[in-house]
């Protein structure tokens, strides 16, 4: 993959990358290298299958600075086996696992049957709370059905509604659930489409903002299409603070703040 030159704006942690993907996976010490050069300090690594949760932990046991969240995510619902729930239950008390997730609904692949992806949704829920540990959740052309059932479990959710797409409204809907939300590369996009989700960005509160890169997807500008690496976070989080009107670096810091708390990171353990 080419040198990219992104300018380090301070500590960031990418709260949603797929590391275990093959395409990062094989040069995985370049990845981590190029994003602590564009001052990324923590990575949340993300499963999506069982197995993939199980590389996602062994990555993170092998990487300082890497840490591991853990589910089945809807379009990979209807792969499941028998016992792939089973060994997300094991995986959650192995050391450096901070999430469950990534779960939640997706309307837009229709992959999985979407009352199997309702029945996984719930069981991820209950295994964060029981657990007391934030949860990651997915949620495409679908943010009434995702509001509706975190509603229903009448308490509130601690964790991320990822790679935010939705409008002022579910957002508002998702932040009284108490829910953080995360933006990734969309938010740099040139399409005027967008507009209503940078309004979210510069509008919503500071202390719930997070910013992701899920790599390798979402790709920011100028590097839409390419295979996504976590050192991008950088320009993710510098279009939001310009939106915002505020210096990159404040921004930065404060997402940093807002991730380690959520995920209770120990900020001495850097890439
Ligand atoms: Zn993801």
């Amino acid at each position: 993959m080419a040198e990219t030159s992104i300018t380090a704006i301070g500590p960031l942690v990418d709260t949603h990358a797929h590391l275990d993907d093959s395409r990062m996976a094989r040069d995985l010490p370049g990845v981590l290298s190029r994003a602590r050069q564009a001052g990324v300090t923590q990575v949340v690594a993300i499963g999506t299958t069982a197995e993939s949760s199980q590389d996602t932990v062994a990555l993170a046991q092998a990487h300082r600075g890497v840490v591991a969240a853990i589910g089945i995510q809807p379009n990979h619902g209807s792969e499941a086996q028998p016992g792939d729930w089973e060994r997300i239950v094991e995986l959650t008390d192995a050391p450096k696992v901070v999430a469950i997730g990534e779960t939640g609904l997706d309307r837009y692949w229709d992959r999985t049957p979407f009352s199997l992806q309702q029945d996984l949704f719930d069981r991820h829920l209950a295994l964060a709370f029981e657990h007391e540990l934030p949860v990651i959740i997915h949620c495409r052309q679908c943010e009434a059905d995702t509001i509706a059932q975190l509603e229903r479990l009448g308490r509130p959710v601690s964790g991320i509604l990822h790679s935010f797409t939705g409008n002022w409204d579910d957002a508002q809907a998702f932040l009284a659930l108490g829910l953080h939300l995360s933006f990734a590369g969309m938010v740099t996009f040139r399409n005027e489409s967008l507009d209503p989700l940078r309004e979210v960005a510069a509008r919503m509160p500071i202390d719930r903002l997070l910013v992701e890169t899920d790599s390798p997807y979402l790709s920011p500008h100028p590097f839409r299409g390419k295979t996504n690496e976590p050192a991008r976070v950088a320009l993710t989080c510098s279009r939001i603070a310009e939106l915002r009107g505020m210096g990159a670096e404040t921004l930065a810091l404060q997402t940093t703040r807002n991730a380690r708390h959520l995920f209770r990171l120990d900020d001495t353990e850097t890439i």
